[in-house]
C-alpha cells in the first residue's frame, strides 16, 4: 500500500503515481509510452506523437523508400511545361 495516498494503485496527483506503461518506446527519443497515449506506426517503428510532428515530411518519406516526386504522383500533382500558343486561336471558338 502506497505510504502518501494509501490506495493500491495511486491515483494522479499522488507521488507515488506512475502511468501504467504499454511496453512499447518511441525509437526517436527514447521514452517509454504510457497506455493510452497516441503513438505513430512509422512503417513498423513506434514512434510517440511528440516526436512525430519534429520528423520532417521528407524525413518520412525517406523511412517509406519514396521520394517527393512519388509523393506528388501520388497526390496527382504533375510537372507541366507552358507551351506557347498558337497566334490568333482562340480555345472558345474551338469548341463550337
Ligand atoms: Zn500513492
Ligand atoms: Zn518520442
Amino acid at each position: 500500500m502506497c505510504e502518501y495516498c494509501h490506495q493500491l494503485h495511486c491515483p494522479p496527483g499522488c507521488p507515488n503515481y506512475a502511468p501504467r506503461m504499454s511496453g512499447l518506446t518511441c525509437e526517436e527519443c527514447g521514452e517509454p509510452i504510457p497506455v493510452g497515449a497516441v503513438y505513430w506506426d512509422v512503417d513498423g517503428a513506434c514512434v510517440c506523437d511528440d516526436c512525430l510532428k519534429t520528423i520532417s515530411v521528407f524525413d518520412l518519406l525517406d523511412r517509406k523508400g519514396m521520394t517527393y516526386s512519388d509523393l506528388l504522383e501520388l497526390l496527382d500533382i504533375r510537372q507541366m511545361e507552358a507551351e506557347e500558343s498558337s497566334e490568333g486561336i482562340d480555345r472558345r471558338d474551338e469548341r463550337c
